[in-house]
């Protein structure tokens, strides 16, 4: 039988020699390298603003707790959404951020970063009796 060490060696050895530049040269043949990004709304814009309104009755939302918040800013850096969702109010970074939350995915990635705990997830009506 031999020692299984080994054998997994020689599979993995053989595994990075052949099957690998064979599996990349196979992948190069699906590039398409004039591909170009379409950024258009899959829908109208009246349904986006209909998706909205619904994500907004429906999704839990995070929401800061202002006496928690030391202004950091982390919240805001961290949105991965541009223009960002969670941002200072006019610039003004002497109180805690807002949000927007028209723009907001609902990633709750400002709720894992924040470094005070200062942002819960508020539920809504409508969250709180599909998802409980
Ligand atoms: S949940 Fe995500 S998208 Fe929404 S404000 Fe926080 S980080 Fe930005
Ligand atoms: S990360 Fe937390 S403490 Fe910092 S600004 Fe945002 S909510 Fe306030």
């Amino acid at each position: 039988m031999g020692n299984p060490s080994a054998r997994i060696c020689e599979d993995s050895e053989k595994l990075l020699e052949e099957v690998i530049p064979h599996t990349l040269q196979d992948i190069e043949d699906y590039i398409c390298n004039d591909f170009e990004v379409v950024r258009k709304p899959p829908f109208p814009e009246s349904h986006g603003r209909f998706r909205i309104f619904l994500k907004n009755r429906i999704s839990p939302k995070p929401t800061i707790n202002k006496a928690l918040c030391t202004n950091c800013g982390t919240c805001v850096r961290l949105c991965p959404v541009t223009p960002r969702a969670v941002d200072w109010f006019n610039g003004d970074k002497s109180c805690s951020p807002s949000y927007d939350y028209s723009r907001c995915i609902r990633c709750f990635c400002c709720q894992e970063v924040c470094p005070e705990s200062a942002i819960y997830i508020k539920e809504t009506l409508l969250s709180s009796i599909f998802f409980h």
